[in-house]
């Protein structure tokens, strides 16, 4: 069994940066958790299901084909056949899914997924819940964050680098409603996990905090 990376925090706080780069430096596996909850989402809105509906989103959940596999050094979903990608990033996907990710039957359904990549090899896993629920055992476990100014300035560069045409306050606003979301749903909330180091990343550079996420794990390897 391989060695699991948990790499927790809130929306834009860099995780997926850094997720990368620690993979990339370790020779893990990267899984972005938040995709398949993305991808939940979209075959909910592609078969015309209101992302409301936690039991119309559960039915077509459970009807589709999932299938796993690791590709570039990342894990990749297939749903019935076709492999999300950008589709996952599209603003009805990315409003939708904080409701999406509250149902807790879609919840069990992306954490024994998640688990199942072990078999895969090491992972480098990010998401909200990987070290408090997916791998509460790993003897990795890091929680990012960063000041919700500086997260929302992140994203609105993000998004604007990829042509889409949002103003800076809706950004702030969307990012404040889907982290109010996260952290107060029933359903395994987004919390620091007991054992986790926090890093907070506000004024780090990106390779800084790589750096510091390598060393805590080669210290512990
Ligand atoms: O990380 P990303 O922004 O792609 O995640 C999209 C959404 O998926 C989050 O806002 C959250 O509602 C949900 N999510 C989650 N648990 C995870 C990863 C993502 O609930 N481990």
């Amino acid at each position: 069994m391989g060695k699991a990376i948990a790499i927790d925090g809130p929306s834009a706080s860099g995780k997926s940066s850094v997720s990368k780069g620690v993979a990339a430096a370790l020779g893990f596996i990267y899984v972005d958790s938040g995709a398949l909850y993305r991808g939940v989402t979209w075959q909910a809105i592609r078969k015309g299901v209101d992302t409301k509906n936690a039991a119309a989103v559960v039915e077509s959940m459970h009807n589709a084909e999932w299938d796993f596999f690791v590709q570039e050094g990342a894990a990749v979903f297939s749903v019935d056949g076709d492999v999300p990608v950008q589709e996952l990033r599209e603003k009805d996907v990315r409003e939708a899914v904080a409701d999406v990710a509250a149902v807790p039957e879609v919840r069990r359904f992306v954490v024994e997924n998640l688990q199942s990549l072990e078999n895969f090899g090491s992972l480098v896993m990010e998401g909200r819940d990987i070290g408090t629920v997916v791998f509460p055992d790993s003897p990795y476990k890091f929680y990012l964050d960063a000041d919700p100014e500086e997260r929302a300035m992140r994203r609105y560069r993000e998004l604007v680098a990829a042509g889409e045409d949002e103003k800076a306050h809706e950004v702030m606003d969307s990012l404040k409603k889907r982290d109010q979301i996260d952290a107060t749903r029933k359903a395994d909330p987004l919390k620091v996990a007991p054992g986790a180091q926090v890093i907070d990343s506000t004024s780090m550079g990106l390779d800084e905090v790589i750096q510091s996420v390598i060393d805590v794990v080669k210290g512990a390897l």
